[in-house]
């Protein structure tokens, strides 16, 4: 008989039978409130009615028309509505299944477009599983141990994770672009960098916020030296820290853009976003996929932007998100165990000093029913994910369960 492979390590030990709203009902009968929203991919909440009509009127209709065959409607439908949201001069989309296939469609583009061979990335970035994508990640060496070697061309410039430095936002950050501009002198020429990929918040890297000096450093740097600024927007798109896009907070303007979770409301689908003229310079026929821009994929993510739109799902995760920041920051209060309560919008992290205690916290609320991952080099930040759709009742519990969890943790 065969079993599951010991590979997949499993968080929760949860078998989870359906899920309405923030809810996760298990077989066992138990209910969740689920703050880890798939990983932030289920935004709009577990299976949305309006969700659930879209996708099964596509699948009575077109299931699969496969877009380098065929075009359908879903996908241009989405493309139009996509162009609206966009940041000023991204007009083109590309669609493939993944956050990871995103990035990597981004590496070819940066690379074929400037000729270059390099791309620089920032330490506590993750960026995917594929090879190209995890030599592009630094948030954890479990994500490249083993099967080396990585791919080449990729060098890495400090993030300000400030907290980690032991100093405050301005001086890390001055510190990370001296170095970004060390790097650019001596080990990654400029005329050899195709592009810097930048989270606007360290996802799996500790949910730790870029900031608006950071970001502009690296425009201007990327403007100076001809470099495209590439946003990973895969865990902070579609109104995940309160605005619509992660960068939004931080007043720049990125030349390409890669999404992914929040785009589709559980269905797989991601893409990477850049000008019509950017778009042009890549090399015909090197990207695609036989799953990109899946028909009912596609209606799910048409009715993803739907819902964000006329349930206020974007305000709702700024208001939301400041609630649960501040309750975090509360129950954190008195405890030399946590080091620091971050987060942006409904993307809060709670760092611990260790990861054996984080984790304990994380078993506590699984025990008192409310669904944590973590993240971090270490496991040792318990981030919140909730759906978007989340109400501030939901975050009052939430809180509640979390107080007790670090209560029993620490204990
Ligand atoms: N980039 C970021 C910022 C991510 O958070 C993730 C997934 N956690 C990825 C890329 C990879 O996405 P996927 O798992 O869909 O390949």
């Amino acid at each position: 008989m065969a079993a599951l492979s010991p590979l997949l390590a499993q968080a929760t030990g949860v078998l989870v039978d359906h899920g309405a709203g923030t809810t996760l009902y298990a077989e066992d009968g138990r209910r969740y409130l689920d703050f880890t929203a798939g990983i932030g991919v289920t935004s709009t909440g577990h299976c949305h009615p309006r969700i659930v009509e879209a996708a099964r009127e596509q699948v009575g209709k077109l299931i699969h028309g496969q877009y380098t065959t065929v075009m359908h409607r879903p996908l241009l439908t989405l493309t139009e509505r996509l162009g609206a949201v966009l940041p000023d001069g991204i007009d083109s989309l590309f669609y493939v299944n993944s956050g990871s296939e995103a990035i990597e469609a981004a590496l070819r583009l940066t690379r074929q477009a400037t000729g270059r061979p390099n791309v620089i990335v920032f330490h506590g970035g993750f960026h995917g599983r594929t090879v190209a994508a995890a030599s592009m990640t630094t948030s954890g060496t479990r994500f490249s141990a083993g099967f080396s070697p990585l791919m080449g061309g990729v060098h890495v410039a400090p993030f300000p994770y400030a907290y980690r430095y032991g100093w405050d936002e301005a001086a890390a950050t001055e510190f990370c672009l001296r170095e970004l501009d060390y790097l650019l002198a001596t080990l990654s020429a400029p005329s050899d960098t195709a592009a810097f990929f930048v989270e606007p918040v360290l996802g799996e890297g500790g949910y730790v916020p870029a900031n608006a000096a950071f970001l502009a450093g690296l425009r201007e740097r990327a403007d100076r030296h001809g470099i495209l600024l590439v946003v990973d927007e895969v865990q902070t798109g579609f109104g995940r820290t309160g605005r619509f896009w992660g960068h939004d907070h931080f007043g720049v303007t990125p030349d390409v853009l890669v999404t992914a979770k929040g785009l589709a409301s559980g269905f797989p689908l991601s893409a990477m976003a850049a000008s019509a003229e950017l778009m042009a310079r890549a090399w015909p026929g090197s990207q695609g996929g036989t799953y990109g821009g899946n028909a009912v994929a596609c209606a799910a993510a048409l009715a993803t932007l739907d819902v964000i739109a006329d349930e206020g799902l974007v305000d709702n995760s700024a208001v939301l998100g400041e609630r649960l920041l501040d309750g975090a920051r509360a129950v954190a209060k008195g405890y030399e165990q946590i080091g620091d309560v971050r987060g942006l919008g409904l993307m809060v992290g709670t760092e611990f000093t260790d990861a054996e205690t984080a984790r304990r916290a994380q078993a506590a609320a699984i025990e008192r029913g409310m669904l944590l991952l973590t993240c971090g080099a270490h496991g040792q930040v318990v981030r919140m994910i909730p759906p978007l759709v989340v109400t501030a009742e939901e975050v009052d519990e939430a809180l509640e369960i979390w107080s007790a969890s670090v209560a029993a943790a620490t204990a």
